[in-house]
């Protein structure tokens, strides 16, 4: 069977990188978190002290960001990729909340989205390769064989990310604080001047505000089929 990219954009939180990661596995691909990358260059950023508040030292970040490494290697326990900065695994660290109320910032800077793409670009050259994030179908791979753009209702994005932060001990950010820093990402991703989130005009749209983890594979694998088969 041929080798195709799939890529997977849409808002914040609404369970795209475990929809992806799961196809990913379920079909042999390499799944690739474009997100964990920005969230990467942003850790490095307030590790580095490149923030002042929310301001951020761009000239610094310039200078530097060709020592900023990202890669990804393979979690042999739980077969997944997990995110590595200079050479740390940083994969829990770039999920905090001040990582996810800076990020923003960063990846509308458009040189570090220069710097990202590529190696995106590069990652994807073999195929075989499901890509989530906000520009895959539209800037990374905009030939991709299989778009998909995925939405869900903000308040129902929130539970889900609120209910992830608890189970993994955040006992102190409130559901009100994870819809806040939602719709600001949501809104800063879709106005910003640099590779704006929009759906690519050729993806398929899946909103799955109502469906189970389980409906939503069934139907990635549905579409998976129908495009590799013809
Ligand atoms: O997917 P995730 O929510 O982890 O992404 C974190 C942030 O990285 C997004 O809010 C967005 O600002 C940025 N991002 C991006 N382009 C991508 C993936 C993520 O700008 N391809």
């Amino acid at each position: 069977m041929k080798k195709i990219v799939i890529a997977i954009d849409g808002f914040s939180s609404n369970g795209k990188s475990t929809m992806a990661k799961s196809l990913a596995k379920e079909i042999g691909y390499i799944y690739i978190d474009s997100g964990a990358m920005y969230r990467a260059v942003t850790l490095y950023c307030i590790e580095n002290r490149l923030f002042d508040g929310e301001k951020l030292d761009d000239n610094k970040l310039h200078n530097e960001i060709d020592n900023i490494k990202v890669e990804f290697q393979l979690n042999k326990d739980t077969g997944t990729p997990e995110t590595y900065l200079n050479g740390q695994n940083v994969e829990s660290k770039i999920r905090s909340m001040e990582v996810s109320s800076k990020v923003s910032i960063v990846s509308a800077i458009p040189f570090v989205r220069h710097a990202m793409v590529a190696l995106q670009q590069k990652m994807g050259d073999a195929k075989g390769i499901v890509m989530d994030g906000r520009d895959i179908g539209t800037v990374v791979f905009p030939n991709a064989e299989m778009k998909v753009f995925v939405t869900a209702e903000p308040e129902i994005r929130a539970r889900r990310r609120f209910d992830e932060l608890r189970s993994k001990g955040d006992t102190k950010t409130t559901f009100e604080e994870v819809l806040e820093n939602l719709k600001t990402r949501d809104h800063l991703d879709q106005t910003r001047a640099e590779s704006p989130l929009v759906k690519a005009d050729d993806a398929i749209l899946l909103d799955n505000s109502y469906m189970t983890i389980d409906e939503q594979m069934q139907w990635l694998l549905q579409k998976f089929k129908q495009i590799t088969t013809n």
